[in-house]
């Protein structure tokens, strides 16, 4: 169980995002759980794969390696055991025995980055993606329909029913959807666990959609 006031250990495992970048990652998690999550470290995690990883075996690597909560960010491919070949190679996923999260930027970039704006938007899908998956770490649970919070976007646990466009149709439709700003449902979830009252600084606009990933390890 993690404690109000946790600290975050946000680990890059290859070299893909700056650490500028991660700063930025760790500031917006800080903000959207504002008054749960108190800071934030960074580390780096050498790595001998390249293409991908299991994503469990991932997270138990930095569960030995850095342990408590922590956020893994990876620009390898995450891959499960599912049969599914959607679901072979995930977005992130949540270690339920432990407090690690890891999340994969392999699928999130758009198809370059040459401007600011592109990088900008391949840094606003990490953020989105880390969000969901801290907020497993935090307890929260999925979406599996469409659900909005205040501000009009995607809550960031917004996960939808089934896949219907492919990957870059769901990370358009409720990827780029999500906001940072949590519903109804998950403020009250983290007001009752945490004891806080909390609201994120900071919004996003983007589109609606209503799809799904199974973007989180078994049990998750
Ligand atoms: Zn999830
Ligand atoms: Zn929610």
């Amino acid at each position: 169980m993690i404690r109000k006031g946790t600290t975050l250990n946000i680990v890059r495992i290859g070299n893909d995002i700056t650490y500028s970048s991660l700063k930025t990652i760790g500031e917006r998690i800080i903000d959207a759980f504002n008054g749960i999550i108190a800071g934030y470290e960074l580390a780096h995690h050498e790595t001998p794969f390249v293409e991908s990883i299991d994503a469990q075996l991932l997270t138990m690597i930095l569960q030995q390696e850095i342990g408590g909560h922590t956020l893994g960010i990876t620009d390898a491919d995450l891959k499960t055991g599912d049969r599914d070949e959607f679901y072979q190679t995930i977005f992130g996923g949540k270690n339920p025995k432990n407090d690690v999260a890891v999340v994969s930027t392999r699928k999130l970039a758009p198809k370059q980055i040459t401007t600011t704006r592109e990088y900008e938007l391949f840094l606003d899908r990490t953020i989105k993606v880390s969000l969901h998956e801290v907020g497993h770490n935090l307890g929260l649970t999925d979406h599996a329909v469409y659900r909005a919070a205040p501000d009009g976007t995607l809550c960031p646990m917004s996960r939808g029913e089934y896949n219907k466009f492919g990957t870059a149709g769901y990370v358009r439709a409720i990827i780029d959807g999500r906001g940072l700003m949590f519903c109804d449902e998950c403020t009250h979830f983290l007001q009752q666990v945490y004891g806080v009252r909390f609201r994120a600084k900071r919004c996003v606009n983007g589109p609606r959609g209503r799809l799904e990933d199974r973007n989180h390890l078994s049990g998750c």
